[in-house]
């Protein structure tokens, strides 16, 4: 054990049950180390109501230690290792620009379902609370896009374009049924294709849109046989050519299975280069898990173990600043998460 670890180690120790730290599995294995819970998106939001420490410290980006902040108990504070980790998808729906949209959308008393992916700003989803939308992560997103549809009118899927896209087939949506918006900074800047059912604000995660057809293509050249799986930000193209996608709950799963049912096979994973190390030295006796690229997420990268111990240590001496929200956005916000666990059956 170096140093910081070491040091990691006394001062949790010294917080006893005062403190809960939360980590992403895109974190690095310094950090998860010392995480007392690890999960995707919706299992991490899932467990912040039953954590009873004073103090919850979240490895993970911005948006997720915010999401912590809304759904935790009052009296309870959030910290984040570091502040300036910002999810860049996160970052390409302007508040401001969403509005805009919304009320052009609207404008005429049509009816339109904003259903944002979890990797939103605080704003984001309060502005969904307030228009009757609801939040939705990798893992549920069929589930709450048939919810959405199901609420009669169109929804605006954001900030996601190939999640929204990769969804809408699954359902069995059509391309005529779906339309990616053209957006600046006044709104629309294109009415073409607007009065469709799906409509998809045109963001994406740079990390998963690394993901080619021709690295799936070469991949199945080189072990010929082998399985591919990809999360579903990755482009529609890539997924088509995969053997299946889905959520980091289903990657993590699908590694275990193929470890237990198929020793000695080979599988492809499109996702944060991360994650799919730790699947690979985790199951590296049984099966061969490979990435499709290495992709890493630079905005996760942002926590560090130093900075992990920098946190305990100002919290313990009282100094450490938590993640505040704007009071004005809470209600609204935790309405559009809150609709996302009630359809998902918490
Ligand atoms: S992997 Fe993509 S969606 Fe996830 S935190 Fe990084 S930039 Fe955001």
């Amino acid at each position: 054990m170096n140093a910081t670890a070491k040091a990691i180690t006394d001062v949790k120790k010294s917080l006893g049950k005062s403190v809960y730290v939360l980590g992403h599995h895109y974190q690095c294995d310094t950090v998860v180390a010392h995480c007392d819970k690890c999960g995707d998106s919706l299992e991490l939001s899932r467990c912040v109501s039953d954590i009873e420490a004073a103090h919850i410290v979240f490895c993970g980006v911005y948006f997720m230690g915010e999401t912590a902040a809304l759904l935790a108990r009052p009296g309870q504070s959030v910290h984040l290792p570091d502040l300036t980790s910002n999810c860049a998808m996160s970052m390409m729906t302007p508040e401001t620009i969403a509005r805009k949209v919304l009320q052009q959308l609207t404008g005429r008393g049509r009816k339109i379902i904003p259903l944002a992916y979890v990797n939103t700003t605080l704003d984001i989803k309060a502005l969904v609370g307030e228009y009757g939308g609801a939040t939705c992560t990798s893992a549920n997103a069929g589930k709450m896009l048939a919810w959405a549809l199901d609420q009669g009118g169109s929804v605006l899927f954001l900030p996601d374009k190939n999640l929204g896209r990769n969804t809408a087939k699954k359902l069995g949506l059509s391309q005529n049924d779906q339309q990616i918006l053209r957006i600046g900074k006044n709104g629309l800047t294109d009415t073409d294709g607007i009065d469709r059912k799906l409509l998809l604000w045109p963001g994406c995660c740079c990390i998963h849109t690394r993901f080619t057809s021709e690295m799936v293509a070469a991949a199945r050249e080189k072990h010929p046989g082998c399985r591919i799986l990809a999360h579903p930000e990755a482009r529609p193209e890539v997924i088509e050519r995969c053997d299946a996608a889905g959520s980091t709950a289903f990657l993590i799963r699908e590694a275990g299975e193929a470890a237990e049912k198929n020793p000695d096979s080979t599988l492809y994973i499109a996702t944060e280069y991360n994650l799919v190390r730790r699947l690979a030295a985790r199951h590296k006796e049984r099966c061969r898990i490979l990435p499709l690229t290495k992709s890493l997420c630079g905005d996760m990268a942002k926590v560090t173990a130093k900075k992990l111990l920098r946190t305990l240590t100002n919290i313990s001496a009282n100094k450490s600043v938590p993640i505040k929200v704007d009071i004005a956005r809470i209600e609204p916000a935790r309405l559009s998460l809150q609709r996302m666990l009630k359809v998902c059956g918490q």
